[in-house]
């Protein structure tokens, strides 16, 4: 394979990105192609690579806004045995929210926050909301 730019062969390599959000920032490595040329600097980072971009963008948007990261959401709905649907439907938000909150789509409210870390830390609260 050759670099569309300027013809030069091209590698597969990691490199590293800066990812910020507000005054949080983080370093993180993506895979990709780039050109051998370093006056060139032609590249491409994997496409699946940008979901992780995501990722950690909203992990850090969650962490500026002081609430749970979406892995931290789904850990607690799967500990309380609902899916994603139901917890949506349960807690507030509509069918498709938990969906959203842990694709890091969207961030949680400080209020969906608060609830999530009352339920998990008392599960026997659930009662109340199945009725
Ligand atoms: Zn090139």
């Amino acid at each position: 394979m050759a670099c569309p730019l300027c013809g030069s062969e091209v590698e597969q390599q990691m490199r590293s990105y800066a990812i910020a959000y507000k005054h949080l920032e983080t370093v993180v490595d993506l895979p990709g192609i780039f050109c051998k040329d370093p006056d060139c600097g032609e590249g491409m980072v994997e496409e699946q690579a940008w979901d992780f971009v995501a990722k950690v963008k909203a992990e850090l948007k969650a962490d500026y806004l002081g609430v749970m990261a979406p892995d931290h959401i789904r850990e607690i709905r799967v500990n309380l045995n609902l899916s994603q649907r139901r917890a949506g439907l349960i807690f507030g938000g509509g069918p498709n929210a938990f969906q959203k909150y842990e694709a890091g789509k969207v961030t949680i409210s400080k209020p969906m926050n608060n609830l999530l870390r009352l339920v998990s830390k008392y599960p026997e609260l659930m009662r109340e909301l199945h009725r």
